[in-house]
């Protein structure tokens, strides 16, 4: 069958299929909707500071012009648990706060993250005494540790990214899943 005859200036106006592939790059793409919600999970952290010792004013270095954590879309701090996802535990955690972390921990929205930074929130560090719990992980499950006294901008910088990759790859959390409270939390009733 013959092709309708159509002006030579329309005819130039309709692209080709091949011209119509490669305008199509240039402003679409194709994903899986997991990963496109990983992606801007990923870039929109909000984190909960909870910083009791010197390692909370690190912490504050991080988010100041200098280290910038905003650059990395997790500058949104919040103060309201509810209101956030990845918990920032900086400083030494007596066992009087053990309750008030857990609480805190429980409040916060699914999926939830938790950074320990520094010697004293991931073990005691040198408070090797009764009433200071020798790590965070007693009383929550953690899912990165800084180490350091206190852990530079740059390492609790890694940390972050460390989650950004376990969300972004959807990595499974044994670490979380399996987790148990420790002797500190006997009695208190563990949550995961
Ligand atoms: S790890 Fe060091 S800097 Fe951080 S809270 Fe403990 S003593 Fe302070």
């Amino acid at each position: 069958m013959s092709e309708i005859a159509q002006p030579a200036a329309s005819r130039s106006a309709i692209p080709s299929d091949r011209e119509m592939v490669e305008q199509t790059r240039s402003f679409a793409f194709t994903t899986q909707i997991d990963k496109i919600v990983a992606w801007g999970r990923k870039n929109s952290l909000w984190p909960m500071p909870y910083g009791t010792a010197c390692c909370g004013i690190e912490m504050m270095s991080v988010m100041g012009p200098k280290y910038d954590l905003a650059r990395f879309g997790a500058e949104v701090v919040r103060f309201s648990p509810r209101q956030a996802d990845l918990l920032i535990v900086a400083g030494t955690i007596t066992e009087k706060m053990a309750p008030v972390i857990t609480r805190i921990y429980e409040q916060m929205l699914e999926p939830k993250y938790v950074l320990s930074m520094g010697a004293c929130a991931s073990s005691g560090g040198f408070y090797r005494a009764y009433h200071v719990l020798q790590g965070v992980d007693k009383v929550i499950p953690v899912d990165v540790y800084v180490p350091g006294c206190p852990p530079t901008p740059e390492a609790v910088l890694d940390g972050v990214m460390v989650i950004q990759k376990m969300i972004e790859d959807n990595n499974p959390r044994p670490w979380r899943d399996n987790w148990e409270p420790g002797v500190y939390r006997k009695g208190l009733g563990g949550r995961k």
